[in-house]
């Protein structure tokens, strides 16, 4: 509740300020974590959210891959699953709730600029909340670093997800067009892209 009164808070200061429903930071009392009985725990919807709403901004230490690769992975204080990318040379050690939403290949949430996590559909009560882990995982981790196992059940499940490059182009698209893609994989996108068209220029 705590966020509702922020939000009357920020109208009452700012008076000519109309905020949009993304604005609106859906409050943990919309979330509650519970076992999936399928894959551990995950987040679901306890109310209504809306398509647009802000769900969570993961935050967390921010470290390099440096540190992840070669100190909190191999001393065990993290898996190699468990921090997001944030930039290609950034990840975060995620908040503990942050932690705990699951991947799926048909997601009802997408995440947005540095690391907002927001839907991108209407979600409904009791809907576990999800969204497409490869949408996080940058051009500097090819499947030979990362791959992941999935038993989501969805209709178009990849069984085996990986990075962003790995995503069938309509897939990709979809992501796109909802804005569900993190600010330095648009980047790192655009990159590839130039990257091409310059090869292609030089064969010719
Ligand atoms: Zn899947």
């Amino acid at each position: 509740m705590k966020t509702l009164h922020k939000v009357k808070r920020i109208i009452k200061r700012h008076p000519h300020k109309t905020l949009k429903k993304s604005d609106v930071y859906v409050a943990s009392y919309k979330l509650e974590i519970r076992d999936t009985k399928k894959y551990g725990r995950g987040v679901f919807a306890r109310k209504e959210i809306a398509k647009g709403e802000t769900i969570h901004i993961f935050t967390g230490r921010v470290v390099s891959e440096y540190e992840c690769d070669h100190i909190l992975v191999p001393s065990g204080q993290i898996r190699n699953d468990d921090p997001l990318q944030i930039e290609t040379d950034k990840y975060l050690i995620l908040d503990p709730l942050a932690y705990i939403f699951n991947h799926n290949c048909n997601p009802n949430a997408g995440m947005k600029d540095r690391s907002t996590l927001f839907a991108v559909r209407n979600i409904k009560v009791g809907e576990e909340i999800t969204y497409d882990y490869s949408t996080t995982v940058g051009l500097n981790n090819p499947p030979a670093i990362w791959t992941m196992d999935c038993v989501c059940g969805a209709k178009n499940c990849r069984k085996k997800i990986a990075y962003i490059a790995s995503l069938p182009k309509k897939t990709l698209a979809k992501y796109q067009k909802l804005g569900a893609l993190q600010d330095y994989i648009k980047q790192e996108l655009k990159e590839k892209d130039k990257k091409k068209w310059r090869k292609a220029l030089v064969k010719k």
